[in-house]
């Protein structure tokens, strides 16, 4: 180890190391919840377009990408029936950005914990240790809602806790958040800042931009999911203006390249037409979902995003499964004792069950 280097440095592993798969084309990619078609050829024929005429690509991008808040405060507006203004909005490099901008605000420097329910999605907990910030884990039940009883007592033995961290709906597991869910991080006292990631908002239709008038509330969002924008890394939170500004202060300048700000504000101008594929997409997750719940070997649960979380019953552990899979050439996540599956589209999820059957 070198010697200038935190020695709590050599506990962590590097995101590229952690178990991901190769890009290879040949492979049928269900392991990162992305959305399976890359956006239509038009709409990248327009995209080309602007970054050629209208990107100075000499000039640093518009720092208080006002035009892009202006548009996601009017989309996310439109979604809610609410009145969301940009001053609400803070941008960043993907919604990764945004937590651990979210945590330097509120933990860093000894300055508190955070909690999160497992299994969730990992990078709060990797971010949070980077930082040197302590993660209280709390478990959920069978059918994945949270231990409220057990996070009611976490919070009571670590008065520290700055925030929750809560997925709506959570990953690898799908689950929405329930009323009991919702009514208890409701009840949760201003001094703690309760964030719900609504990375899969679009596939769920649900959201809570009904709290933000709540002072300790924000919602995060990405449109590196049903927005087919993974490749340039834009996410967003959504808070009351004093809480995103506390953002901005954090915030890098520049931090959003920008034909990926070009991009986003695309995809708004034409969301209509990408979001209307999210139904075809909701309508292959309840057919690989209902064709899942007839092997006897496999425990499948619902799901509210775009993927389906699976664990084995029968002889066949879930490291075989994923390994099966992956030999036959569909890469999927082995995560929390059993397998997150991506909803690719109809042949990628055809494909997807009768190799399943081949290993089982
Ligand atoms: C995919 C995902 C994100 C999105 O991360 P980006 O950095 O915006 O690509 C955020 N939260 C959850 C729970 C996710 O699954």
């Amino acid at each position: 180890m070198l010697p200038f280097l935190r020695s709590d440095l050599s506990e962590l592993v590097a995101y590229s190391s952690e178990g991901h798969e190769s890009h290879a084309a040949e492979f049928d990619k269900l392991d990162t919840n992305e959305f399976p078609l890359d956006l239509p050829e038009a709409l990248k024929e327009k995209l080309a377009f602007l970054s050629a005429q209208q990107i100075q690509s000499n000039r640093y991008p518009d720092a208080s990408y006002v035009g892009l808040r202006q548009e996601i405060a009017r989309y996310v507006s439109e979604s809610a029936d609410a009145v969301v203004t940009p001053e609400q909005i803070s941008v960043g490099n993907g919604s990764d950005e945004l937590i651990r901008s979210i945590l330097i605000a509120t933990c860093l420097n000894h300055a508190g914990s955070i909690l999160v329910a497992e299994p969730t999605f990992s990078m709060y907990a990797i971010l949070a240790r980077s930082l040197g910030i302590p993660v209280v884990s709390v478990p959920r039940h069978e059918n994945f809602e949270i231990d409220i009883a057990a996070a009611q007592s976490a919070l009571a033995q670590h008065p520290e806790i700055r925030v929750v961290f809560l997925v709506h709906p959570n990953s690898p597991t799908g689950n929405a958040l329930t009323e009991a869910e919702l009514t208890w991080a409701k009840a949760l006292p201003p001094e703690i800042l309760v964030v719900v990631d609504e990375a899969y908002y679009e596939f769920s239709g649900q959201t809570t931009v009904a709290e933000l008038s709540r002072s300790n509330w924000m919602i995060l969002r990405t449109f590196s999911k049903a927005f087919r924008l993974a490749a340039h890394r834009l996410g967003y939170a959504i808070a009351q203006p004093e809480l995103a500004l506390a953002l901005e202060k954090i915030r890098l300048p520049y931090n959003l390249p920008s034909v990926s700000q070009a991009a986003a504000c695309l995809a708004l101008t034409h969301r209509k037409e990408l979001l209307a594929e999210v139904k075809s997409l909701r309508q292959e997750r309840e057919q690989l979902y209902q064709v899942l719940l007839t092997h006897s070997d496999l425990r499948v649960w619902p799901s509210a995003a775009n993927f389906l979380f699976i664990k084995t019953l029968g002889s066949r552990s879930a490291a075989e499964l994923h390994q099966g899979l992956q030999q036959q050439g569909t890469l999927v996540r082995q995560t929390c004792g059993g397998l997150r599956i991506t909803v690719g589209t109809a042949e990628e999820n055809q494909r997807t069950l009768a190799r399943l059957r081949q290993v089982l």
